[in-house]
């Protein structure tokens, strides 16, 4: 049995009958049936069944064949041969043939897996799912054992897949793939910086690039013309189940081109990766710009699988005498609805009132919500009679309303808040009332973002700071002016998820520091953080843009995996943590040293903590139970007394076997408080001054760490 030799498991079939293979691989399943044991053996590329059975098999090949176990690694040769009728199975492409065994040698056993890895039935008639009840951190930590079902190595060959369309989309348009440093400044993509000290410039930092914006930019100053990479990013947010801290872009920049150049490059892309998953994308995607995609769904990434947009009523309501609306429209507010098409029966007036307008709405943050369900005699609902009969037809005939269609309004001073609440309610009711088609796949473009957004003390950008704006006559001190502007930036969203953005840029040296102006940035701190690259935008810096995909999400979307982890090869969990190598993890004190991170004096060691060796201080330094002098010789003894007991009843008596007749030597006992000597309660100097906890030892991520005992 040589290696050159081996067949793959999944490449056995009709065709191969009667030849001899070697097939190398993981024992998937076992069924003993006595005299004949089969197995599925497991490769990358399937799974075949193998027999080993006295009539084809020698005895010695069988005595071994009994010792597997899951999991085992192993060789072995054997014969292809046709099942009989009515022991093919379905469950596996390979199910018309199996391997009767001629050899097998043992590679390596395995212990058993802690979660089933098995996803295909040895029988015709049962099914093996992949078991998704297995905890996730169980599965991280075993990410190798989990790696190895074959639903995840489909993810995984699968998301290679893309990634080659993708190089195989780019290197004949001219793209080439540069790679750009991991060790840099900070980027600024509006997150948190992982940074990374240097050991050799003490006290300073590299930043992990949240994306390499600069360096990509700096490629197009450099002539390169058409840039891409797949790429790590990390930045440092706060958790999401959907987010981690450090994923992967397809990268891209492009000189001499314009918006319409990235549409059709990326509108490429997207259906080829989409392909892979068999999922055909319609094309020319769809255009909205930002404010009619905040005006008809109140989110600047919309979910169009389903209707239910919004309606403006707002000139409906001019006249009226419903007090709520008049006074929100006379501090210049709007009114916009939806109409929930035919849903009437499944939303109550209870539900309507009692949930949404009470509950649900005003956590999306409005005041309230109107809703009316249409019947056959008209509007009903708890204020209809607030509104003329001309208003009432108005309503019915600007939402286009039947019989059985509930209308839900918001009205508010802000459109910002009236978009935003009635975009949340429009998701809020798709999802309850179970109205997203799921086999739909809805593109679109975003275009025409505001370039700013306000802050507490002046303006930020809305996309990054190097992106164009859509006119460069503007004051970088007037902040009304600034929240005015627009940019050239577009989005590209696929059923309400952002999979990519990017926008055309500046490279004009003086409108760029003018951006970094109005952002509130000094000319020093501009020197300072962006001097290379301003410089470089004075070396004839050309036209130029670009965008960046989100690959995880783009390949989880594809793959109809439920979280992008399903297709990282070792994501961390939700909570940013490795639990297979255990990171984030403490480094040596040393370590820190060389890096010239311990120079400030030493933090006085944290009451009790040298004492943590012993068992017993370590649990009453847990508890923060000080034991008085004596105590701990008392607990120790004890302890001792409790251990000898413990050994004595386990040894069977003389002359007995095990003692399971014995009567027991010893009674429990009742539990009971047990109070120190002394009648009065000690009473506590700390605890009188409320400072119970002032010698509790840390403090963590912001927290107060609190004993367990008191948790
Ligand atoms: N650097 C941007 C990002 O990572 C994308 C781009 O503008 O190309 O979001």
């Amino acid at each position: 049995m040589t290696t050159q030799e081996r067949s793959l498991c999944g490449q056995i079939g009709l065709s191969r009958v009667g030849r001899e293979v070697v097939l190398a691989g993981w024992v998937d399943a076992l069924r003993d049936h006595g005299e004949v044991l089969f197995i599925h053996l497991r490769d990358r590329s399937g799974i075949v069944q193998v027999v080993f059975s006295p009539e084809t098999t020698d005895g010695s090949v069988c005595d071994s064949a009994r010792l597997l176990r899951n999991e085992y690694c192993v060789r072995i040769a054997g014969r292809v041969v046709r099942r009989s009728p009515g022991t093919e199975n379905p469950h596996i492409p390979t199910g018309d043939v199996e391997v009767t065994a001629s050899a097998l040698i043992l590679l390596n056993r395995s212990r058993t897996p802690p979660f089933p890895l098995s996803e295909k039935s040895m029988l015709a008639g049962a099914s093996v799912q992949r078991d998704d009840s297995v905890a996730e951190d169980l599965r991280l930590q075993y990410r190798y054992l989990d790696l190895r079902r074959p639903s995840m190595q489909d993810h995984l060959v699968k998301r290679h897949a893309i990634t080659q369309t993708i190089r195989s989309v780019l290197d004949p348009q001219g793209f080439v793939e540069i790679e750009t440093p991991m060790l840099t400044r900070s980027t600024p993509e509006g997150a948190r910086d992982y940074i990374v000290p240097s050991r050799h410039h003490p006290h300073t930092f590299y930043a992990l690039p949240q994306s390499p914006q600069l360096f990509k930019q700096l490629l197009m100053v450099a002539g390169m013309e058409r840039y891409y990479q797949i790429v790590r990013c990390f930045r440092d947010e706060d958790l999401r189940p959907n987010r981690q801290p450090e994923f992967t872009q397809l990268d891209l920049e492009a000189s001499f081109i314009d918006e319409e150049f990235i549409y059709r490059l990326f509108e490429e892309l997207a259906v080829r990766m989409f392909t892979v998953g068999g999922i055909a994308l319609p094309r020319p995607f769809p255009r909205l710009t930002w404010t009619e995609a905040m005006n008809t769904a109140g989110n600047d990434r919309p979910d169009l699988r389903f209707g239910m947009t919004f309606t403006d009523a707002t000139d409906v309501f001019r006249d009226t005498r419903y007090a709520i609306f008049k006074q929100i429209l006379d501090r210049g507010g709007c009114i916009k609805g939806i109409n929930v098409r035919g849903q009437s029966d499944r939303l109550s007036k209870s539900v309507l009132q009692n949930e949404y307008a009470k509950e649900i709405v005003p956590g999306f943050g409005a005041k309230g919500m109107t809703w009316m369900r249409v019947t056959a005699a008209g509007l009903e609902s708890n204020i209809v009679q607030f509104f003329s009969p001309v208003e009432r037809q108005a309503i019915l005939k600007r939402f286009d309303a039947r019989e059985g269609d509930v209308i839900l309004m918001i009205a508010d001073p802000s459109w910002h808040r009236v978009c935003s609440a009635l975009g949340q309610l429009r998701l809020h009711l798709a999802g309850r009332l179970d109205l997203i088609p799921g086999d739909v796949h809805s593109p679109l473009w975003v275009t025409d973002f505001p370039l700013f957004e306000a802050t507490d003390t002046g303006v930020t950008s809305s996309h990054h700071p190097f992106t164009m704006p859509d006119r460069a006559d503007f004051d970088p001190h007037n902040l009304d002016e600034l929240l005015t502007l627009k940019s050239r930036a577009y989005d590209l969203v696929v059923n309400g998820e952002e999979l990519g953005g990017g926008s055309i840029r500046i490279h004009d040296r003086d409108l760029q520091m003018r951006i970094f102006r109005a952002l509130g940035l000094a000319e020093e701190d501009m020197a300072q953080q962006f001097g290379f690259f301003l410089r470089a935008l004075e070396y004839g810096a050309p036209p130029h843009g670009g965008m960046a995909l989100g690959l995880d999400r783009a390949t989880a979307m594809i793959l109809s995996a439920p979280s992008i982890r399903e297709v990282i090869a070792f994501p961390k969990n939700r909570s940013a943590f490795c639990p297979l190598t255990q990171a984030p993890a403490p480094v040596a004190q040393e370590q820190l040293a060389e890096l010239g991170l311990l120079d400030r004096p030493a933090a006085p060691p944290l009451p009790g903590s040298g004492r943590k060796q012993d068992p017993v201080q370590a649990l009453s330094w847990k508890a923060r139970i000080g034991l008085l002098d004596g105590e701990q010789e008392a607990i120790l003894a004890a302890v001792a007394e409790a251990r000898a007991l413990g050994e004595q009843v386990s040894e069977p008596l003389d002359g007995q076997e095990g003692g399971a007749e014995t009567a027991p030597l010893f009674t429990v006992l009742t539990v009971a408080n047990r109070f120190r000597a002394g009648d009065q309660a000690l009473p506590c100097e700390l605890s009188e001054k409320g400072e119970l906890l002032k010698n509790a030892p840390a403090v963590k991520g912001g927290y107060f760490k609190v004993a367990p005992v008191l948790e």
